[in-house]
């Protein structure tokens, strides 16, 4: 933590906050500087449980993306100014691992984890994240099957798409080092 007291975290597609739960059961100071949840039972879990350590809340990634009024600031024009993203120590995103679960008959299929609707959540929206808020380490959870090729006769990955062929500069190249060797968690 370099930047003040508290680690400074931003989480997306948040779920019930497991980092929440995480950081204060290992006694770590945190603010959660803007977090996002489509699920609204589970916005009205990690506020209650973690009262005053959640600066802003979106409903969606997308808005999270936008800054525009969260769902706690309704009638601002604006929720996270510039110096509310800066210094960002810890960035989560649990975002929909659907179209890359094993689970799924059409998983390898021709085109099958390209054409299905939440794909671009993780391999556009989260991107933006990262370079929006350019954290000092990011955990990417998702599901096994993010690490195994798109389709028959290929061997890329999802998982080789987000973290190579692309020219990450500066600061993302640690970032997205940890993104890699983060430990994948969850179903298949
Ligand atoms: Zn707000």
């Amino acid at each position: 933590m370099a930047h003040g007291t508290k680690l400074r975290v931003v989480s997306g597609c948040t779920g019930c906050s497991a980092e929440a739960a995480v950081l204060q059961a290992l006694d770590v100071p945190f603010i959660v500087v803007s977090a996002s949840e489509q699920n609204a039972e589970y916005r009205k879990f990690f506020l209650q449980n973690y009262p005053g350590k959640f600066q802003h809340v979106f409903c969606k990634l997308e808005d999270q993306l936008k800054e525009g009024a969260c769902s706690l600031h309704n009638c601002e024009a604006t929720c996270v100014s510039r110096s509310d993203r800066s210094n960002i120590d810890l960035m989560i995103t649990g975002s929909p691992c659907d179209p890359f679960s094993l689970q799924r008959a059409k998983r390898f299929s021709h085109d099958g984890v390209k054409c299905h609707p939440d794909f671009l959540t993780t391999m556009k929206s989260v991107v933006s994240m990262y370079s929006l808020y350019e954290p000092r380490v990011a955990i990417l959870e998702q599901v096994k099957g993010f690490t195994m090729p798109f389709e028959v006769g290929t061997t890329e990955s999802p998982m080789d798409r987000l973290v190579g062929g692309r020219d990450w500069g500066g600061g993302m190249s640690k970032s997205l080092r940890n993104v890699q060797e983060s430990k994948l968690t969850g179903c298949t």
